[in-house]
């Protein structure tokens, strides 16, 4: 394994040069010289600190092992490290594609996991909550996005999760813009979507303001997308299907005729890396189980008007959903 999460998921190490070799028999980790300290302390597993490349040295412990069969992560190997790997082994071992072998065993969380979630998401709404007090009309998207990034690094955060999303007026109707130099302006939305990474365990959070009071058209889409984001949650349970909480959050936006503004999957699995399975989308099959971390995050987007999407993190529970975000999801109001 040599995607960085699934390498730190196995091994504890969060180096930026690392390649875990798992036998029947052993865990081992191959890294460079500039991670032998760090490796150390980090890893419970067997350490193999190497000057040159770490797959030449996994190829050279595969032959002194003797093993004749090698699964490699088919969607982090590059073509280039497979086919050299192939011509280090020779014929005498064959190499098999695996896909989300290691991410299907992190979609289920320990309870060690879900207190690092739990801090984060905490960590991610005290920033909200004292960077939105700051807002300002006049500020810009990106002073904004300053502010939320320089609240969760004094929270102790270790960065942001993911580029902080800020945007205002038609610019809330792109799902994933970035912020850019534009001014705050009286009568607009306000989209925030942020997380923290806390002990390299992400958070994710939307919210959406409105700069003055909000008129009829901006109130009645909110409600739409909160009555469907609180149906998503209220779907969240062990044994549920993904495409049903999808359905959902779908099914009550429909009410409103929004659900075709209603352009990308009602939520995402998230741990150690922003984007994780399950994720929660109209064709997908997965059953929900225990221990698993997802956002329930429906938007509708109107490309004249502007975006509004609500984001939580919930846990599924042994019975039902516990929502671990605590920010009010009232529509909140910034003075202007
Ligand atoms: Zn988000
Ligand atoms: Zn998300």
């Amino acid at each position: 394994m040599s995607h960085l999460p699934n390498v730190r998921y196995l091994s504890g190490f969060t180096g930026s040069n690392g390649l875990v070799l798992l036998t029947p028999k052993a865990v081992l980790l191959f890294t460079d010289p500039r991670y032998d300290i760090q490796a150390s302390q980090e890893c419970d597993c067997k350490v193999k600190v190497v000057t040159g490349s770490v797959w030449a040295a996994a190829a050279g412990e595969l032959k002194r092992r003797r093993i004749g069969r090698v699964a490699l992560e088919s969607a982090h190997v590059s073509f280039d490290q497979w086919a050299s790997l192939a011509s280090l082994m020779g014929k005498r071992v064959r190499l098999a594609p695996v896909k989300d072998a290691v991410e299907s065993l992190r979609a289920v969380k320990s309870a060690g996991e879900i207190e690092a979630i739990r801090r984060s998401v905490a960590l991610c709404s005290r920033a909200y909550e004292s960077a939105i007090a700051q807002v300002r009309p006049g500020m810009t998207e990106f002073e904004v996005a300053a502010e939320l990034d320089h609240a969760m690094r004094l929270l102790g955060a270790e960065g942001p999760a993911f580029e902080t999303i800020v945007a205002s007026g038609k610019r809330s109707a792109l799902p994933h813009a970035r912020p850019t130099a534009a001014r705050l302006k009286p009568n607009q939305l306000l989209l925030v979507d942020m997380g923290a990474n806390l002990d390299g365990y992400a958070s994710d959070m939307t919210r959406v303001a409105h700069m003055g009071r909000p008129g009829a058209r901006a109130r009645s889409m909110y409600q739409a997308v909160l009555d469907a984001q609180l149906a998503g949650i209220e779907a969240v349970r062990p044994g549920a299907l993904c495409r049903e909480v999808d359905a959902a959050a779908r099914r009550t936006l429909k009410r409103s005729r929004l659900d075709r503004f209603f352009t990308h999957s009602t939520g995402h699995g998230l741990g150690l890396e922003i984007h994780e399975i399950p994720r929660l989308g109209a064709k997908v099959d997965a059953r929900l189980e225990p221990g698993m971390v997802v956002t329930i995050e429906p938007g509708v987007y109107l490309p004249e008007f502007g975006g509004i999407r609500i984001e939580d993190t919930v846990l599924v529970t042994e019975t039902g959903v516990e929502i671990l975000t605590p920010t009010p999801k009232e529509f909140l109001v910034i003075a202007s």
